[in-house]
């Protein structure tokens, strides 16, 4: 679907390494709240990620296949450059605890300064996933424990293939 500027269109980026049950949260009520979501899976060219790149994306295909206004694709690079590509003007961000604002405020700003036409949408975290992270998520799998309340099927399964 081409970008209009009369629709609403919110990118959420994240490494989503892997993605998981706080992430889709967001996502839905996102996808309530704008005409369409673009799911931004990043790379950082300073860490080796757990999931390659290319499973994030097939993964969080996978599992929003559902939500016809939310489409995922892979970016390099500065978010606020890819929100610009998609023709968009909306980050769409999730907090959870309050050392999480910190970050994000820092992130907000930073991309204030990078791009001033773009404003960031914060939603809280639901109670029940507001302790959920992708470390603790890549730590439980390693150690092999119980993944089912914190990942969908699809990304437990990917997980368990990974740790072998
Ligand atoms: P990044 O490495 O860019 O922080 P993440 O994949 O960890 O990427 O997170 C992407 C976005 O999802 C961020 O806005 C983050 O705050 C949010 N997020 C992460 N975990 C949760 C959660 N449990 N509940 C709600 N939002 C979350």
């Amino acid at each position: 679907m081409p970008a209009s500027h009369s629709l609403r269109v919110a990118v959420y980026t994240g490494m989503f390494d892997p993605a998981h049950l706080g992430h889709l949260d967001i996502i839905e009520r996102g996808s309530r709240l704008f005409d369409r979501i673009v799911v931004g899976v990043g790379t950082n060219p300073e860490k080796q990620p757990f999931l390659s790149l290319e499973e994030r994306v097939l993964l969080l295909r996978k599992i929003l296949k559902s939500y016809k206004n939310v489409e995922v694709r892979p970016f390099e690079g500065l978010a606020v450059r890819f929100v610009r590509e998609i023709g968009a003007r909306i980050m769409l961000r999730g907090l959870r605890t309050l050392s999480d604002h910190e970050y994000e405020f820092t992130m907000s700003l930073t991309n204030q300064a990078l791009d001033s036409e773009i404003e960031t949408v914060f939603l809280m975290a639901k109670e029940t996933y507001s302790h959920i992270s992708s470390t603790l998520i890549r730590q439980i799998a390693t150690f092999q424990g119980d993944l089912d309340k914190f990942v969908p099927p699809e990304v437990k399964a990917a997980l368990v293939k990974r740790i072998g």
